[in-house]
């Protein structure tokens, strides 16, 4: 008999979820797993909680209704947590169970965990299923990626790649081991509606992105990316793939679909273009590994003198700047910013208050609820210019993309609560 342990990382959903599919076939009794690691509890080096309110408010409606999705099919989602290698070894150990499932994550914390598994005799299966594009079909090997997201772009479109097909949630999933461990206790974050709709869990990731075409919102989508207020100046999909409640793959199926019954446009193209960079990011961490999270990043730019009194005004919105402010303030209450106030923000930490990149990009994977490794490093060596971008770092002219993006102060005015 075949006992197998799924563990649940960032693939929080059962549709197009190759490597828990696999373990369904492979397994007689499976456990499916998430792990809260007890990492995540502490402090950053910055002084402040690795994982905010709103992260962990996303991140714990979206493991309960992957649960209570699996309890309707007669398995669960069993929550433990601590260190993901003990709380492997130890399951496995209790429960007599061969092999370990999981998704790939080309991170460093997460490859050590995998390493620490190997060298202690567990067997780890793992299965990249994050990107839109399957890296085995790219015409050239991850390690010799392309530099530049152009370069890469123009390779992308000349090899003219399709899109594997989704694959449908298993029909069966294995029955439970009858000596499983129970949940640990496990609480959200502030609970509190948002400024924002966003929930998580697979069924709201689809609702959504169904809301999204059937609005043919795609259409006007590069007319619109770079506002700042509102749900539909931008898809908004980016929570919900962050934990892997809907796949790339299946979003760019999706949008192959739309363009076939309405016609490819510029909103079309463009919405692509930037799922492109995301996927550009991930293949990013296969070349460059731990060298991305280094001060230095890719460049050889000296480290910079790290100010708490500066970054407290930063993080808080209590800079020089009310426009900065707004943006920090939308971030830390509602754990989103769009794009465009994200660079703004990074820039002015980076460049206008001399702020070390690496402090700038802990804070966002404290407060975005789409948090991502790969998005969040990869756009803030960007915008450092410690990157693989060959025309160096983005200096964003704060009070020029005040006036081009807020000419009437209302963004101020929303998220400061001043006069108009
Ligand atoms: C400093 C900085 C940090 C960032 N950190 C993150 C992060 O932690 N997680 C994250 O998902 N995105 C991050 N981004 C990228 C981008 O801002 C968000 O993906 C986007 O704003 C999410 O909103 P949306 O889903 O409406 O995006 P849309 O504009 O609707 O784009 C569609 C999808 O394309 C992808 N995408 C769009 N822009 C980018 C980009 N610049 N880089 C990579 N992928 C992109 C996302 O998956 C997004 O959901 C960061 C950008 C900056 C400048």
């Amino acid at each position: 008999m075949r006992l197998i342990v799924y563990w649940f990382r960032n693939d929080l959903r059962l549709e197009d979820n190759p490597a828990f599919s696999q373990a369904c076939i492979d397994a007689d009794v499976l456990l499916p797993i998430v792990i809260h690691d007890t990492k995540q509890d502490l402090n950053t080096p910055w002084g402040f909680k690795r994982v905010g309110l709103c992260r962990r408010q996303f991140e714990h409606e979206s493991i309960t209704a992957l649960k209570i999705q699996l309890q309707s099919i007669g398995s669960d989602l069993i929550v433990l947590k601590g260190s993901p290698v003990e709380v492997i070894t130890e399951t496995l150990h209790k429960l007599g169970a061969q092999s370990v499932y999981t998704q790939k994550i080309e991170a460093p914390e997460e490859n050590q965990d995998t390493e620490r598994l190997n060298a202690m005799g567990v067997d780890v299966r793992e299965f990249w299923q994050s990107s839109m594009l399957d890296p085995a079909d790219l015409p050239f090997e991850l390690k010799s990626m392309p530099e530049s997201f152009s370069r890469f772009r123009q390779r992308i479109e000349a090899a003219k790649l399709t899109y594997a097909t989704p694959v449908a949630k298993p029909t069966r999933v294995p029955p439970l081991p009858k000596n499983h461990p129970e949940s640990d206790p496990f609480t959200g974050g502030c609970g509190t509606s948002m400024a924002l709709p966003f929930k998580g869990g697979a069924q709201n990731a689809q609702n959504h992105i169904d809301q999204y075409f059937l609005r043919r919102l795609p259409d006007t989508y590069k007319k619109t990316r770079n506002q700042l207020m509102g749900m539909d100046y931008s898809s908004k999909f980016s929570p919900w793939l962050a934990l892997g409640c809907c796949s790339a793959r299946s979003i760019a199926h999706r949008l192959n679909a739309y363009e076939q019954q309405f016609g490819a446009n510029e909103g079309t193209y463009w919405l692509w273009f930037e799922l492109l960079w995301r996927d550009y990011f991930e293949f990013l961490a296969f070349k460059y590994g731990k060298k991305l999270f280094r001060a230095r990043g890719l460049s050889d730019q000296g480290s910079v003198t790290f100010d708490a009194r500066s970054f407290d005004q930063w993080i808080t919105g209590r800079t020089e700047n009310s426009f900065i402010n707004a943006g920090m303030t939308e971030l830390s209450q509602t754990g989103y910013l769009s794009n465009r106030m994200r660079q703004i923000v990074a820039s002015y930490w980076i460049y206008d208050m001399q702020g070390d990149w690496r402090a700038g990009a802990s804070w966002f994977e404290s407060q975005l609820m789409d948090y991502d490794v790969y998005s969040n490093v990869g756009n803030w060596l960007y915008i450092a210019g410690r990157g693989t971008d060959p025309r160096g770092g983005r200096h964003f002219n704060v009070v020029k993309q005040a006036l081009e993006h807020d000419p009437d102060n209302r963004y101020q005015h929303h998220w400061l609560r001043t006069p108009l």
